[in-house]
Formats: structure tokens, sequence, C-alpha cells
């Protein structure tokens, strides 16, 4: 065998181990970090914000298909005390903005495949023509569903004066336990993804135990727990390969992220 022969094939042999090992660990970032789907509406609306119901039960199937187990947030909260291994393939269904087809539509699809969701509720659009009445909020809670905040006005948190940031997030929370001490709620959504350090403060001394933002990626042990990023699936006309891709490329970027390298401006190439 000829000195270039042996050097191609010890390259060749370099990348193949490399590649195996760093396979071999996306896949177990994989299996132990969980997603946190945001939708909004499940309608046959034309806008990006509706997924129409059949192609939102493929990606439930989809899920199932491939050993997803529904948990709440509350769940993915308490189970960070166990480590990595508390999770496998494990993930979390949210709704913002608290629209009545969550009740009607999403919850008997996802009923069917054994999995549950949290409703992120604007406390101010409740009754609204297309949002959720107490009638939907019961139907859901009884159906197993977590009952979250999404402010009582739907505002950007992070622009609030310290006394609207304050009654935001005290009198959703109130109203919504007021109606039944067993909706415990105790977590949000940011409504335009609006955030920073006085809203931390704000969600700690309300007794709010997790916060979702709209960033794209994936949760694990280490991922704050009031900066839990999503994985943001829009009605953008395509089949379910295109919610598996936005899932990958979550996972990918959080992956990356792991090892403090952020290619979140190459998700256009992707
Ligand atoms: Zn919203």
């Amino acid at each position: 065998m000829s000195r270039v022969v042996k050097i191609i094939l010890c390259v060749f042999g370099f990348f193949v181990v490399i590649g195996t090992a760093l396979y071999a660990d996306f896949v177990k970032f994989c299996n132990h970090s969980v997603p946190v789907f945001a939708y909004h509406r499940i309608t046959t609306n034309k806008d990006i914000y509706s997924m129409p119901p059949d192609v939102f039960e493929s990606q439930m199937k989809y899920l199932h298909d491939n050993g997803y187990k529904s948990i709440s947030l509350n769940e993915f909260v308490n189970k960070r005390a166990m480590g990595p291994d508390a999770f496998n393939k494990n993930f979390v269904i949210t709704f913002d903005d608290g629209y009545c087809d969550n009740n009607r539509v999403a919850m008997p699809i996802m009923k069917k495949y054994g999995y549950t969701g949290t409703i992120f509720i604007a406390i101010k659009y409740m009754a609204w023509p297309g949002y959720v009445t107490w009638e939907d909020v019961v139907s859901l809670k009884e159906n197993g569903w977590e009952i979250g905040s999404h402010t009582w006005n739907h505002v950007a948190l992070a622009k609030s004066k310290p006394e609207e940031l304050e009654a935001e997030l005290k009198n959703s929370k109130e109203f919504l336990n007021k109606f039944d001490s067993g909706f415990n709620v105790n977590t949000i959504a940011y409504p335009f993804g609006s955030y920073n350090d006085d809203v931390y403060s704000a969600l700690a001394k309300n007794g709010y135990v997790a916060a979702a933002t709209g960033i794209d990626g994936v949760n694990t042990v280490d991922t704050p727990v009031y900066q839990l990023y999503r994985v943001n699936i829009f009605n953008d006309g395509k089949d379910v390969k295109m919610f598996a891709k936005r899932l990958l490329w979550a996972q990918i970027s959080s992956w990356t992220r792991s090892y403090g390298l952020d290619i979140t401006k190459a998700r256009r190439f992707f």
C-alpha cells in the first residue's frame, strides 16, 4: 500500500470516528432534551398562526410514531433535579393567546395519541369571538391540560412600568385560580417574546415556576426556567416534513449552543 493511500485511509478513518462520536452525542442530546412546541390556532384560516386540523394531526402522529411522549411544563421543571436521564423523548405542546379551537379541535386530536398540552391565556380576550370561554378552560383542565398565563392585556412585559408588570402577572394568575383553585396557574408565555431581568424578579415574586420565550431551541436540565426555548410551528403550507425540519433545527441549534457555538444565523441555509 502506498504512503498516499495510507494517509488517505487514516484521514478517512479519523473523520468516520469523529463523525460517529458526534452523531451519537447528538442523538443522546435529542433524547434527553425537551422541545416545547408553540402553536396558536388549529383552524383552516389562511394565516401562518392557524394550523389546519389535518396537518396538526399529521404532526401529532409524527411525534407518536417517533416515540415521543408529552409532559407538562410543571413536570419538566420538577424532573430537572433528576438530571438529564429524567427525560426520554419528552416534549411539551403549548398554545398561545387562548383560542377556543385549542379545546374544541386540538385537544380531541391530541387525546387520540395520549397527549396533553398547555394553554397560555390572555385574560382580556376570554369569551371574545374565537377565544376560550370558561367552559373551554374547564374542559381542558378536566382533560389533563395545564392552564398558564399570557398576561391580562397581552402586553410586552419588558416595556411595562413596574406597577403594570406586577398587575399583569398577579391579576392574570389570581383570576384563573379564583375560578377553580385546581388550576394552580404558575407558568407563562411572554407576549411578543418580551422579557428582562425585572420580569424575572416579578415572576419569582408571584410564584411562577416557568416562562416560555419565542426563541428557537430545545430545553435541557441547564436551560434557565424563565428563558425556555420553543419550537415555533407556523402554517407555512408545507407537509409534516417541515414540522420535522423545524424540530431538527431547534435540536441542532441547541446542541451546538451547548458547546458554545451559536449557529442561529445559519438558519436561512437550513
Ligand atoms: Zn400572544
